[in-house]
């Protein structure tokens, strides 16, 4: 999961495994993972699985070592290296990488 670690008062964005629920703190030792459910219909113009919920529509991180164990579990069937899904969100939600360091400069402190 995407979510902050608090540090001297300031919320830090971290990401956290949801198989093991400690830190990812390389992106090159996690994975991003999402369901997809292969009997899915689409419903007012929105994919969604056998029950409801919206395919691809909800991401999970975990690490490397923890992906098997959780695909297990979980079923999910589409992954993505973590670097290389960081890489793909900056290619589509471009963002202007000087004024970003600027306003992250007060909470880097991890
Ligand atoms: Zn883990």
């Amino acid at each position: 999961m995407l979510t902050f670690l608090e540090v001297d008062g300031l919320n830090c964005p971290i990401v956290v495994c949801d198989w093991c629920g400690k830190r990812i703190e390389k992106a090159g030792d996690g994975n991003c993972e999402w369901y997809i459910d292969e009997q899915a219909q689409p419903v007012s113009g929105k994919a969604v699985d056998h029950i409801g919920r919206p395919i691809a529509g909800i991401l999970f991180f975990t690490h490397k070592y923890c992906t098997r164990p959780c695909e297990k579990r979980n079923g999910f069937s589409q992954s993505r290296d973590l670097d290389a899904f960081l890489f793909e969100l900056e290619h589509n939600c471009p963002f202007d990488r000087d004024r970003a360091r600027q306003m992250s400069d007060l909470v880097m402190r991890l």
